[in-house]
């Protein structure tokens, strides 16, 4: 995919770095590049994830799981682990105030999405929503910053279509039980989304899949609100917590 006049510009004037590690990297002719050769061996790919039987594939699933009836989310994509280095930089990025590392975290999640042949192109992309509070303490909220960059490189809209009603507590601090328990009807559809939802198969954003049920949660919202289908797509994936 050829680099964009802004990221070239950026690219000139702050030569790219390593996200994790912050060495400079030599550059290609066509190259974005996110990770020095070092670190990109510990972020280990994720690629799609099935909801139901947990496998995985790079490029696709390697289950039937999808044919069957969906209530929810219906794929879900993510761009690695959460682990390792890659646990650490989306720690870095969500609670040290680096709002710039969506830049880099969004167009490898996009890139690895839009270079995925078999995963469906969406009619908008929109991201999980943060609650007004959550949203003033923290400054910026890093599921829309990523879900903006990875609309760039599907070359879709971007649209906020969800408001979240309840600011329930931090996931982190909770049991698997407790968190299923605390994420009940916390989204809603935003006043005036009605066209941009009804109708349209949607690419919901997050930055870190735990148990699912923030992403459940906001997808029957959005199949509620007339959706055709959700999928998701995320920066990372909890591992063994199914
Ligand atoms: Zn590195
Ligand atoms: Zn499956």
């Amino acid at each position: 995919m050829p680099v964009s006049w802004t990221d070239s510009f950026l690219d000139f004037f702050f030569p790219p770095v390593c996200l994790i590690c912050g060495i400079r990297i030599v550059t290609g002719i066509n190259g974005k590049n996110t990770f020095c050769s070092r670190c990109a061996t510990q972020v280990l790919t994720v690629g799609w994830f099935c909801l139901r039987c947990k496998s995985t594939g790079v490029e696709k699933l390697p289950c039937a799981c999808l044919l069957r009836e969906q209530k929810g989310l219906a794929r879900l994509y993510g761009a690695a682990w959460y682990e390792g280095k890659w646990r650490a930089t989306l720690h870095r990025f969500k609670y040290y105030s680096q709002p710039q590392m969506a830049r880099k975290i969004g167009s490898f999640l996009g890139e690895l999405i839009s270079h995925n042949s078999y995963w469906p192109l969406p009619n908008v992309v929109t991201a999980i929503p943060l609650h007004g509070l959550k949203l003033k303490e923290r400054g910026y909220n890093q599921s829309a910053l990523l879900a903006r960059k990875v609309a760039k490189e599907l070359k879709g809209p971007f649209k906020p279509l969800l408001c979240r009603v309840k600011n329930n507590v931090s996931q982190t601090s909770l049991s698997f039980r407790e968190r299923r328990n605390n994420i009940d009807s916390v989204f809603m559809a935003l006043p005036n989304s009605h066209q941009q939802i009804s109708g349209k198969s949607i690419l919901l954003i997050d930055d870190i899949f735990t148990t699912g049920a923030t992403m459940e949660e906001a997808a029957k919202t959005l199949l509620s609100g007339g959706a055709r289908e959700v999928n998701g797509a995320v920066a990372a994936i909890q591992r063994k917590i199914f």
